[in-house]
């Protein structure tokens, strides 16, 4: 999704919530663009850190390394996280970073070296009480380790705070792998709670058996769900009377992909979008259901764990054909709702443990589920969904700290 479809987005909540220009230009104003060179071993590679808006708290979101990063992908993703963070209630702001490099083509060292030349790069706009990176997509724990490593090297003092998403041993929550799947699973459960309908009676598709599929695919079929189906980027399987979510981890951790399943029936990965099931969940990409395929989703309900899977032109398809869409800022916030404990680990000297961090995440999560299903259900027209509710409570909050901090 690109910058200019948030703007239309906007709009349209601006119109729900009868912003004035003022309060609209503030939303799209960035607090701070970075753009810079990283060079490794005779190459340059195109970087940024991008601060969208702080006014709630210090910027807050992953740096990503992919050969399709851009600015205006950074600048869309960090308007997410501002959003995201404003709705569970954190103190914090949106941001991201990203390399545009395929990691896929480089080994570890090299991999090193480019973490430690962004932080060498950027390190001058980060901080615990500035802006606070984590992974994203192709980073990880041990890339956030060589970051702070580096970054505490350069300041000569220990500021774990700066980064989350750390390893264990450098002040990271053995809580984080699993924790936007966990919080996924959380606001599924409250979701369908309101639908009266039970686990078991309920069918689910998953796309993307990475991190947050897999985990999520796990957590499910524990309390009874019946997954129907599962796709990664080589392809789908199905069985309507249930998949063996256990076989299938074991498979795509041995052989890198769900297709390898025995037996069961392959599908193309669009049509598994297209399948009847309840509950579809979405964990792989962004524009996964567009205006090109909306009409065929079969799904009664949508969860959105990947960050921007429905482009704007297909939400309002299947909001016309009352599909009800959970979405992204509230279903896939458990990452850094966790995020949030890491930090404040770090800033204290670790005052949460195990049960408190387990227990903010329930208490956030649940939290920002009854005010936007409450808004939404309030406001129930045929064109009002829960994202215009999610939204307008995210927005609402930014606005008031912009009004206290006397911006407008
Ligand atoms: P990942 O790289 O571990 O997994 C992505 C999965 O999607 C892989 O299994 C890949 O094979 C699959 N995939 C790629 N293209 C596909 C296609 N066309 N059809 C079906 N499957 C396809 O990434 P992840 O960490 O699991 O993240 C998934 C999504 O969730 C991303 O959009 C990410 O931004 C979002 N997200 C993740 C977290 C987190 O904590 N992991 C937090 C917030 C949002």
């Amino acid at each position: 999704m690109t910058f200019e479809d948030i703007k239309e987005g906007l709009k349209k909540i601006s119109k729900l919530m009868n912003l004035n220009e003022k309060e609209i230009n503030i939303l799209l104003k960035f607090k701070r663009i970075a753009k810079k060179e990283l060079e490794i071993n005779g190459k340059t590679y195109d970087a940024w850190r991008i601060v969208h808006n702080d006014s709630i708290g210090p910027g807050k979101g992953g740096i990503r390394f992919h050969p399709a990063v851009s600015e205006d992908e950074v600048k869309s993703l960090s308007f997410w996280m501002t959003v995201k963070t404003s709705l569970v209630g954190l103190p914090f702001g949106g941001a991201k970073g990203g390399v545009k490099i395929n990691p896929k083509e480089l080994n570890k060292e090299e991999i090193e070296k480019v973490s430690r030349a962004y932080i060498k790069t950027f390190n001058e706009f980060i901080g615990e009480d500035k802006d606070i990176p984590a992974p994203d997509v192709y980073t990880n724990s041990q890339i956030m380790g060589w970051m702070l490593d580096e970054f505490e090297k350069i300041k000569g003092r220990h500021e774990p705070g700066t980064i989350t998403g750390k390893p264990v041993e450098l002040g990271g929550s053995i809580l984080r792998e699993k924790a936007t799947s966990e919080g996924g699973r959380i606001i599924l459960n409250l979701f369908l709670e309101r639908m009266n309908k039970k686990p078991r009676e309920t069918r689910v598709v998953i796309q993307g058996f990475g991190n947050a599929g897999m985990n999520i695919a796990k957590m499910l079929h524990d309390e009874g769900y019946n997954i129907i189906g599962v796709s990664d980027s080589k392809g789908g399987i199905i069985n309507k009377s249930g998949l063996d979510i256990e076989k299938m981890i074991k498979i795509k951790k041995e052989k890198d992909s769900v297709i390898y399943y025995p037996d069961i029936g392959k599908i193309y990965n669009k049509e598994l979008l297209e399948l009847e099931t309840d509950v579809l969940v979405l964990a792989a990409l962004e524009n996964q259901i567009t205006e090109k395929n909306a009409d065929r989703v079969k799904a009664k309900y949508i969860l959105e764990i990947a960050n921007g899977p429905i482009t704007s032109g297909g939400d309002d398809i299947l909001c016309k054909k009352g599909i009800i869409v959970i979405p992204d800022i509230l279903a896939n916030a458990g990452g850094v709702v966790t995020s949030y404990c890491e930090w404040v680990n770090n800033i204290t000297g670790g005052i949460f443990s195990k049960e408190v961090m387990e227990g903010i995440l329930k208490e956030k999560m649940t939290t920002a589920f009854r005010r936007t299903y409450e808004l939404y259900e309030e406001q129930k027209t045929k064109t009002f969904t829960m994202r215009n509710a999610a939204y307008i409570i995210a927005i609402k909050r930014i606005l008031g700290a912009e009004k206290a901090r006397g911006s407008i």
